[in-house]
């Protein structure tokens, strides 16, 4: 494969770079090397899997042609939700109800997965949250109370809240709403940063500025060149370039949109308090979104656009935030919260809303693909993590069909 452009991933001021700025500089690869499994992408999806690997005893290299965390992990809005933007219901209609199971039940636990993970890595913003998924109009309250059905017959967390329960409990104005008990956020940035240093102390070689320009793989091994002229030779290779991995595939497996967001100065103290530990979304698609952080602000998110032009999404910020922000205000008519840094990002989503982690038949079982496309990403990415180590360790998972290429066929 021959060298790709850098795609522009991010317009105006993402908050995570702008709070946190470069946390740690790691060295460009000046030397050819060789590893049991080198790691392409150095954002949230590539730090998780990385960690996995070396934390089971794997020799990993990581690579990224930006500085670290520097791609799509730093325009996150970092919601962590079991629930996919696909309804169970519908992923149950389009495969099966195991299915449907699986990738809710998995996410769910993902949850925990991180939490676990942010303790151990500390300092990382992480809390657990509510989520309050609420029906944007009347006629979309019975595709919600069949999902509600759905996850209360299989044991999930949730409450059904009618329009008056919401009006008492929350003071909210909805027709109906999903209560989920299980719901966190985090600061990705730091998260993914604290963890690659955490691992480079460890003996993990991670290398920023460092672009991998080919990939060739045989049976037994891949070989990677950098920009640099650089050699790496591993057993496997993981393909954790976020939406430049595209550019690996001949098969067009996703589809590009951009989506908005915006953070405002701290708001002590939020009104509604409820806010301050519950996220919020919306049944229409695409959603608006809403959560708070550690220091108490509100980030805000949605009004993507379905195509990705990033000139267009560099001129559309301001605006799109100032939409964002009128919307907010009909929602929370006392809430105070101008944008105080507004951004957008590429994002990816496939047909059904699922990942996409595993081999392709382009490249043979010693590249692996971790697309942890949708608005679930970084839950997504923590489950690849797993996924992709009982791969190259030659174990079974009960996700390897489900997240595979073979659904796309
Ligand atoms: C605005 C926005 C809001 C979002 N909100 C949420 C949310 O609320 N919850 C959620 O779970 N997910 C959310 N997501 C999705 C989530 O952010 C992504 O799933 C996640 O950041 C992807 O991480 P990644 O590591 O796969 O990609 P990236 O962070 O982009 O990392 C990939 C890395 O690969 C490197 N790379 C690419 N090509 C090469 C090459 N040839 N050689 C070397 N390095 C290379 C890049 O430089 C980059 O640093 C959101 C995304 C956006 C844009």
């Amino acid at each position: 494969m021959d060298k790709e452009e850098k795609m522009d991933l991010k317009s105006g001021y993402p908050f995570w770079a702008v709070k946190n700025g470069l946390m740690y500089a790691f060295p460009q690869l000046d030397a050819d090397l060789t590893c049991d499994v080198v790691v392409i992408g150095a954002g949230i999806t590539g730090a998780l899997i990385a960690d996995e690997l070396a934390g089971h005893g794997h020799d990993v290299v990581v690579v990224d042609r930006r500085d670290v965390c520097w791609g799509s992990t730093s325009a996150s809005t970092a919601l962590l939700q079991y629930e996919i933007d696909t309804h169970a219901t519908d992923l149950a209609k389009r495969y099966d109800q195991a299915s449907a199971l699986l990738a809710y039940q998995s996410s769910l636990r993902a949850i925990s997965e991180i939490e676990e993970l942010a303790h151990e890595v500390g300092d990382v913003d992480f809390a657990n949250c509510d989520s309050l998924y609420y029906a944007s109009n009347c006629s979309d309250v019975s595709s919600l109370a069949d999902e509600f059905a759905w996850r209360k017959q299989h044991g999930f967390p949730v409450r059904w809240l009618s329009r008056a329960a919401l009006k008492d409990e929350y003071e909210f104005k909805a027709p109906a709403a999903i209560l989920s008990s299980v719901a966190a956020r985090v600061d990705p940035y730091r998260l993914a940063s604290r963890l690659l240093k955490r691992m480079q102390r460890k003996g993990v070689r991670v290398f920023d500025r460092t672009e991998v320009t080919s990939m060739t793989a045989t049976a037994d091994s891949v070989q990677l060149i950098t920009d640099s002229g650089m050699s790496i030779k591993a057993k496997h290779t993981v393909v954790a370039s976020g939406y430049e991995s595209q550019h690996w595939l001949r098969q067009r497996v996703a589809k590009n949109l951009s989506s908005y967001a915006y953070i405002s100065d701290p708001v002590n103290p939020v009104e509604p308090g409820w806010l301050a530990n519950t996220m919020l979304w919306e049944s229409s698609r695409p959603y608006i979104y809403l959560r708070s952080t550690g220091d108490g602000r509100l980030l805000v998110g949605g009004e993507d656009d379905d195509r990705d032009v990033p000139a267009r999404r560099d001129r559309m910020v301001e605006r799109k935030a100032a939409t964002l922000q009128r919307k907010v205000g009909r929602l929370f008519p006392h809430l105070q919260a101008q944008p105080a840094f507004a951004w957008a990002g590429t994002f990816a989503e496939t047909s059904d809303g699922l990942p996409l982690f595993g081999e392709h038949s382009q490249h043979g079982p010693r590249v692996l693909f971790a697309l942890a496309y949708g608005g679930n990403g970084i839950t997504y990415s923590m489950l690849g993590a797993g996924l992709l180590r009982a791969q190259i360790e030659k174990r079974s998972h009960p996700l390897t069909g489900l997240f595979s290429f073979a659904r796309l066929e």
